[in-house]
């Protein structure tokens, strides 16, 4: 039975789809991702119409009036729609007015407009309004950026699909209802919609089959098999996610060989027992322990430390580093910049001074970064390729492809949240066994909710310091606005004034790639003016050359200077005890967990610290990051909330937001999902760890795994 028609499969690939057409199966790749034609079915409803269920423009408006959340959801035809040219650099305001049914009228405004928006709302005779009352100007309500959609043909329906389609692909001509005809198209000629979850799962979540639930997502009966369905892709998602997770750590585990630690080795007793300045806290010996079995296990270790700023991590790191070193191993310790790399570098050759390794020679380290050129960089390759060097500390330098161990047994990274995924996987590609993946622990202060950390670094083992070192007093944090900077000042003097230093912070402003240093250098002149000459004052921002940086760090690290004036460089673990205060000036500037970071500065001694946030008038967002600094101080608190007001990807830095990863669940909403598929793979990978008995899934999750990308994602 010889058929014209194109066989379609779900792995068939957009552009073969005659229908889609070369020039827009490129474009919903390039604004989407979507390549195949399961991306594109998978490609969820943001949200449905529900026709039983609108709100008329007076109804909302009533809302409105009454501080409620006021969304009008109702047909409508539009008049008065006009383009307005502004001053400022041409930019276009539209406006409109809407009038539903009942003859109510509301405003319409779209603030970067253009005259195709123009052209299209004059097409439209009659449109369904979907928006937020706000207040518009002075005293009027108004929506703007609403959304509108033509109500012809689909205001029958009971239950509409919407897409978000962004303006980019807008541009590229690819409209709704494009979209929709794609997928109903695909629907009924794609032949291999296969069920791959098992079937107790199914029935444990009532979820319907994948071909049934494909059909219900882009064309609903009922709100709630519309739901049930997404719901679905969601769960299998986070599920197929979870499942390649746990395979790959019981693989790491069971099958992946990693040097194998017989002792601890000599340095490490010489160092606590001669060395170690202080008792280490609880929390620091039992990951010390954690560390020590993983090395010892014969496998690889992939640990993350997590343990908040101030927590000691280096000290655990030093103390990996040596057991390693001490049974014959190089070990690499990379920091994400070159302050931080000579803080590390200065403190661990204090820390291996005299110490002596079983031949009696002493502990070498190195440092290694973007300063270190010609012929001293040369030398230094040599020496570590021969085996000359135990430590070697540095910057991403430390990546760049001429570099080789002679045995690379360890890899710290230091603030691990400032490298991409990328980064720490070409560090362990360093290994110099071909076989024999070296051991790596990354440490990160900024806490990671339990959920993201359970979806990026599904992976890998965790060990938490929760514990602050003793004697450290809590932060006291305080909110001033900028007219009462004087007096923050004033409170910085009289703390200098008792032996103390202080950090005065400015933000970085970033424009499109040229940095914007009017802030930090008028605040320079500022707290110049205000200190007068008799306070020495070092300035240091990402601008100065490496060497001029470093002398500042130098003079406040040694007391030489009181203050320190500095963009958010200093954000990452720079340790100087004596520095007690910090200010942070337009604090409304920073993330909730850069300021987090920044207040870490100061909890490093037995002294009060202080933390004082100056910012100008505050917006909804930044007022709520004020108030949770204000409240907390707990990082694992703050990450929540971080969580919350960003998501996942401005607090994981783009590589690794879980947006990569996931395409229909998101981390926020689908909390309670996430840990139920970590609960249901956990479950079925403990007896079948191979999955024998679910074929089809383990087909799936091969399939999964074998994908570059996914070992990039998560790498
Ligand atoms: P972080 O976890 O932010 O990297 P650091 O390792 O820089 O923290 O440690 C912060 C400070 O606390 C350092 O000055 C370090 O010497 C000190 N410190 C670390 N562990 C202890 C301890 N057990 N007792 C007292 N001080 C400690
Ligand atoms: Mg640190």
């Amino acid at each position: 039975m010889a058929t014209k028609k194109e066989k379609i499969t779900l792995q068939t690939p957009l552009v073969d789809i005659k229908k889609i057409g070369t020039s827009k199966a490129l474009a919903l790749n390039k604004e989407l991702g979507l390549s195949t034609v399961e991306d594109l079915l998978l490609y969820a409803p943001s949200r449905y119409i529900d026709k039983s269920n609108m709100t008329s423009i007076k109804e909302a408006k009533e809302r409105f009036k009454q501080g409620e959340q006021a969304i009008v959801h109702t047909k409508v035809r539009l008049e008065g729609i006009a383009m307005i040219r502004t001053k400022n650099k041409g930019r276009i305001i539209v406006e409109a007015v809407a009038v539903d049914e009942e003859g109510e009228k509301i405003r319409l405004v779209w603030f970067n407009g253009a005259s195709w928006l123009v052209k299209w709302l004059k097409s439209l005779d009659e449109a369904v309004l979907y928006g937020r009352i706000q207040k518009v100007g002075r005293n009027s309500m108004g929506i703007s950026h609403p959304e509108l959609r033509k109500s012809k043909g689909e205001v029958d329906n009971s239950i509409i699909p919407v897409y978000h389609i962004p303006a980019s692909l807008g541009r590229k001509k690819v409209t709704e209802t494009q979209l929709k005809n794609w997928i109903k198209y695909l629907l009924e000629e794609v032949e291999d919609i296969e069920e791959f979850l098992p079937e107790f799962l199914l029935k444990k979540y009532g979820f319907p089959t994948r071909k049934e639930a494909f059909k219900q997502m882009h064309f609903p009966e009922d709100m709630s098999l519309a739901k049930k369905s997404k719901d679905r892709f969601k769960y299998e998602e986070l599920f197929l996610l979870q499942t390649a997770l746990l395979i790959a750590k019981k693989k790491r585990v069971t099958v992946e060989k990693g040097y194998k630690i017989e002792k601890s080795g000599v340095l490490i007793h010489q160092f606590v027992n001669e060395k170690l300045p202080f008792e280490l806290t609880d929390d620091q010996k039992r990951v010390v322990k954690e560390i020590y079995r993983d090395l010892q296990s014969g496998h690889p270790m992939k640990r993350l430390l997590q343990g908040d700023v101030g927590s000691g991590k280096t000290l655990v790191a030093l103390l990996a580093i040596l057991i390693m070193v001490g049974n014959g191993y190089q070990c690499a310790l990379m920091a994400p910049t070159e302050v931080l790399a000579n803080q590390h570098y200065k403190n661990f050759l204090k820390y291996v001074e005299g110490l002596r390794k079983e031949d009696g020679q002493p502990v070498r380290v190195q440092l290694l970064t973007g300063s270190v050129k010609g012929k001293k960089r040369k030398d230094l390759l040599v020496a570590l390729r021969e085996g000359y060097i135990d430590i070697l500390i540095g910057t991403h330098a430390l990546i760049e492809d001429p570099i080789q161990f002679k045995k690379l047994g360890l890899v710290v990274v230091d603030e691990q949240h400032r490298f991409g995924v990328a980064q720490r996987a070409r560090l362990l590609a360093k290994s110099s066994d071909e076989d024999i993946i070296p051991h790596l622990l990354v440490m990160s202060a900024t806490p990671i909710p339990r959920t993201l950390a359970l979806t990026v670094y599904g992976d890998l083992d965790v060990s938490v310091i929760k514990q602050l070192p003793p004697g450290r007093k809590p932060v006291i944090t305080r909110h001033f606005y900028e007219n009462n900077r004087l007096e923050a000042y004033r409170f910085v003097k009289y703390q200098i004034d008792q032996g103390r230093q202080a950090y005065i912070i400015f933000p970085l402003i970033e424009e499109s790639e040229n940095f914007d240093y009017a802030n930090i250098e008028e605040g320079y002149e500022r707290v110049k003016n205000f200190f007068g000459p008799s306070y020495s004052i070092a300035i240091m921002h990402g601008r100065m050359k490496p060497a001029d940086k470093q002398k500042a760090m130098d003079d406040f690290a040694s007391g030489k200077a009181q203050i320190l004036v500095a963009t958010n460089v200093v954000e990452v673990g720079v340790d100087v005890p004596n520095a007690t205060t910090i200010v942070i000036e337009s604090a409304e500037r920073f993330g909730l967990s850069q300021l987090h970071q920044l207040r870490g500065r100061v909890c490093r001694s037995s002294h009060q610290p202080y933390c004082i946030l100056i910012t100008g008038k505050l917006g909804i967002d930044s007022k709520k990051r004020i108030n949770a600094m204000l409240k907390t101080s707990d990082g694992f608190k703050l990450a929540e909330i971080d969580l919350e007001l960003r998501g996942p990807g401005d607090l994981l830095g783009v590589q690794q937001s879980g947006k990569d990863i996931m395409r229909i669940a998101d981390l926020l909403t689908d909390r309670d999902t996430l840990v139920n598929a970590r609960q249901d793979s956990a479950f079925i990978i403990a007896k079948d760890p191979n999955l024998n008995r679910f074929p089809k899934l383990q087909e799936r999750i091969l399939k999964q795994m074998g994908e570059k990308l996914f070992w990039q994602r998560i790498a």
